[in-house]
C-alpha cells in the first residue's frame, strides 16, 4: 500500500511472498508468529518485576548502598562515544521522515493494517502464545547449519517430487543436497524432500546451500548471464545473535571477498545492503565494503517495524534500540566489453538512463521470524540498470524466490512445507 503523499509503502510481507505461488500461500499466523508472541508478551516486559521485601537490617544495609550507588551515578554521567554520537546525528537527520512516513501511515493505512490484525487474531483467537509455540514444537524442521557440519553432509539429497495434480508428469529427480547448485525449471511450485522434511520450491527458482567459499559457483560464465538485483543481508556480528544462537555470523573482513562484482550483469546491477543500527558496521560498510565491492552509493531506505496493530515496534529515540533497519543502497557500473577504456563505458549514457531509488525511502511493515526482512523485488524494480527485467539474487537468503536464486548455509529454512497451506 503506497502511502499517499509520502515516500513510504505499508508492505504485508507474507501476502507479497504468497503472490509468488500459484497454489499455495504463506500461513500468515506462521509469517507472523514473533510479532504475535511479541504482543502478548508485551504487558509483562514492560513493567518490570517488583523488588522482593527485605528484613529491616537488610534494608538499613541496602538503603546506605543505595545511596552511594547513586552518589556514584551522579559523577558518572553518561556521555556517548564517537560513534554513538555520530549515529544520533545519523538518527537525528532522518527521524522526522520516518516520523512523517510513520503518522502519514497511522492516518491512512491503519484500517488495513487493523483488519490484518483481526484476521491473524481470528486464527489464533485465544492464549495466542501457547497455541504458537505448541504448533512449533510438534513441527519437525531441519537445521541446515549443523546438518552441513556433518560427515554424512555429501551424502544428504534432495529429491523433487511433483508439485500438483497439474504439474506436467515428471518422474522424481534428485540433487546433492549441499554444494550444488539446484534448480526449479518450471514454472510452477514443486514439493521437494530432504532429510525427513518436505520443501516448497517457487516457480524457476534456483539455490545453492554452502559455505561462503562456494559462492563462487554461482558467478555467470559471461556477464551477460549476470544479476541485475543483489540483495545481500549479512550475518553481521552482533551480541544478540550470538546469545541466542540464531545462527553464525561472519567477521566483517569475510564479506570483501564477496564476489559482487562478478556476479553483477555487464550493464550495472542495482545492490541492496541490510545493515544494522551499529555506527561501526555503517561505517564499514560505506567505507570498505562498498568501495571494495566497485559500489557507487545512491540511497537509503529504512525498514519501520510495527506490531499487528500498527504501533512502531520501540519508540523511535530509543537509544540502543531502533525500531528500523537500514537498506544501502547503490550501483554496480556497466562492464565494459574486454579490450574497452573503462571511462568511456561508465561516463557514457548506459548508466544514466534507468531511474534512480529515492533517497529515506520508509518500508513500513510488521516483521516476521528474527531477522527475516521484507521482499525487495516489486519495490526495486523500477531503479535497475540495463535489462527491465528482474534477474535476482539473494546472497545469505534464508527462502527461496520465484524466479531468483538463492544463497545461503540454510536458504531452505522458510520453504519448509508446513510454513503453507493450500490455496
Ligand atoms: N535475509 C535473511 C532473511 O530475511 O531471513 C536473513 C539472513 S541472516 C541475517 C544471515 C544468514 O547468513 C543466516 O542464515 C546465516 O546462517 C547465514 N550465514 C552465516 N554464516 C554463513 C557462511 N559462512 N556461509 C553462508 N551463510 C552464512
Amino acid at each position: 500500500v503506497r502511502i499517499t503523499g509520502k515516500n513510504a509503502v505499508f508492505m504485508d510481507s507474507s501476502l507479497v511472498v504468497s503472490a509468488a505461488y500459484s497454489y499455495h500461500c504463506t500461513k500468515s499466523e506462521r509469517y507472523y508468529s514473533r510479532s504475535l508472541l511479541f504482543s502478548s508478551c508485551e504487558s509483562i516486559v514492560a513493567s518490570p518485576p517488583p523488588s522482593p521485601p527485605s528484613s529491616p537490617l537488610d534494608d538499613s544495609c541496602s538503603g546506605s548502598r543505595k545511596r552511594k550507588r547513586k552518589k556514584k551515578k551522579k559523577k558518572r554521567l553518561y556521555t556517548p562515544n564517537e560513534k554513538e554520537s555520530f549515529a544520533e546525528c545519523r538518527h537525528q537527520e532522518v527521524r522526522g521522515d520516518i516520523l512523517e512516513a510513520y503518522e502519514a501511515f497511522q492516518a491512512t493505512a491503519i484500517p488495513r493494517v487493523k483488519s490484518h490484525a483481526v484476521a491473524l487474531r481470528q486464527i489464533l483467537p485465544a492464549n495466542t502464545t501457547t497455541i504458537v509455540c505448541q504448533e512449533q514444537e510438534q513441527e519437525q524442521e531441519v537445521d541446515f547449519v549443523e546438518l552441513g557440519k556433518l560427515w554424512q553432509a555429501p551424502l544428504y539429497e534432495i529429491t523433487f517430487s511433483q508439485s500438483s495434480e497439474r504439474s506436467s508428469g515428471q518422474g522424481l529427480r534428485s540433487f546433492t543436497l549441499f554444494n550444488t547448485v539446484i534448480e526449479n525449471a518450471i514454472k510452477e511450485e514443486v514439493v521437494a524432500e530432504c532429510a525427513g522434511c518436505r520443501f516448497l520450491l517457487p516457480c524457476l527458482c534456483q539455490f545453492l546451500i554452502s559455505d561462503i567459499n562456494q559462492v563462487h559457483q554461482l558467478v555467470p560464465g559471461s556477464s551477460c548471464e549476470g544479476f541485475n538485483l543483489l540483495v545481500i543481508d549479512p550475518p553481521w556480528e552482533n551480541k544478540s545473535v550470538h546469545r541466542r544462537a540464531l545462527y553464525p555470523t561472519l567477521p566483517n573482513r569475510s564479506l570483501l571477498s564477496l564476489p559482487v562484482k562478478q556476479l553483477a550483469h555487464a550493464d550495472g546491477a542495482l545492490v541492496a545492503l541490510w545493515i544494522t543500527n551499529r555506527e561501526k558496521l555503517r561505517q564499514f560498510a560505506e567505507k570498505e565494503l562498498f568501495p571494495a565491492w566497485g559500489i557507487t552509493p545512491a540511497a537509503v531506505w529504512y525498514w519501520l517495524k510495527v506490531k499487528e496493530d500498527g504501533v512502531m515496534v520501540s519508540p523511535l529515540d530509543l537509544a540502543h534500540h531502533k525500531p528500523y533497519e537500514c537498506l544501502l543502497l547503490g550501483y554496480l557500473p556497466c562492464q565494459p566489453p574486454l579490450g574497452t577504456d573503462n571511462k568511456d563505458v561508465h561516463g557514457g549514457t548506459a548508466d544514466l538512463k534507468h531511474e534512480k531509488p529515492p533517497d529515506k525511502f520508509v518500508i513500513i511493515s510488521v516483521p516476521g521470524d528474527h531477522s527475516r526482512k521484507p521482499p525487495l523485488g516489486s519495490l526495486l524494480s523500477g531503479f535497475l540498470p540495463g535489462p527491465k527485467k528482474v534477474k535476482g539474487i539473494e546472497l545469505f537468503a534464508r527462502e527461496l524466490t520465484a524466479g531468483w536464486t538463492s544463497w545461503g548455509n540454510e536458504p531452505l529454512r522458510f520453504q519448509h512445507l508446513p510454513y503453507f497451506r493450500r490455496k
